[in-house]
């Protein structure tokens, strides 16, 4: 009986101990992910989400200026930088995690394939190549190398700071079709904008008559609770 609990407690203390020292844990995706927190590769307005077209939208898209410049999210090896009909423009990062990231879309790809790059690299210039509707950058996340399935990839936004998401948790409330005005401050985007007053970009640039995502510091904006 006594032999019976010692390779009881034995067996439980090399179970404990395998789980805490990463032995279990080391690749499992959650873990992975927990771990990461990035930058957004590259300041503009977030589009369109993962898992949308009935889900075969593998990545975000992020609507930024032509020529702005993009930023690898973390250190890494360029694995692929080429021209492909439907990415356009493409480069394919991996990271020391096994974390494989994807830009596309560039107008201009600014590193080739073998060279190292350091968190926050400049790798290209948002554009339009591709099968591409307006200048934006399409991200993608592998949790583990890209493959033509894309059976590894996972939704970016969970790796990205919450900067430009929904920092603002103390959010204004506005009652419904109430208008104020405010100015824009460094920083600022039209998504971090609909985010903090709750109205979509379009009714922005509705409201305001603007023919792009772009907005500058100093710019006035109106913003009013969409009618329901
Ligand atoms: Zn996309």
């Amino acid at each position: 009986m006594k032999k019976v609990l010692m390779l009881f407690l034995v067996m439980f203390y090399v179970l404990s101990y395998m789980v805490n020292s990463d032995i279990v844990s080391a690749k499992s995706p959650t873990k992975v992910k927990q771990e990461i927190k990035w930058d957004w590769p590259v300041e503009g307005v977030l589009t369109d989400h993962f898992g949308t077209r009935e889900g075969t939208h593998f990545g975000v898209d992020i609507a930024a200026g032509k020529g702005k410049e993009i930023r690898v999210v973390e250190k890494g090896m360029i694995t692929k930088s080429y021209y492909s009909d439907s990415y356009g423009n493409v480069i394919f990062v991996k990271h020391p995690n096994g974390v494989e990231t994807v830009y596309a879309h560039m107008s201009e790809r600014l590193s080739e394939a073998g060279e190292k790059v350091e968190k926050g690299s400049i790798i290209g210039l948002i554009g339009n190549t591709g099968e591409s509707r307006g200048d934006h950058l399409h991200f993608e996340v592998h949790l583990e190398e890209w493959n033509i399935h894309k059976t590894n990839a996972v939704d970016p936004l969970s790796f990205l700071t919450d900067e430009q998401k929904a920092a603002n948790v103390n959010a204004p409330h506005l009652e419904k079709n109430e208008e104020v005005s405010i100015t824009i401050t460094e920083g600022d985007t039209l998504w971090s904008i609909s985010q903090k007053y709750n109205v979509s970009v379009n009714e922005l640039m509705r409201l305001n008559n603007l023919d792009s995502n772009l907005i500058i510091a100093g710019q006035n904006l109106s913003i009013s609770k969409e009618k329901t």
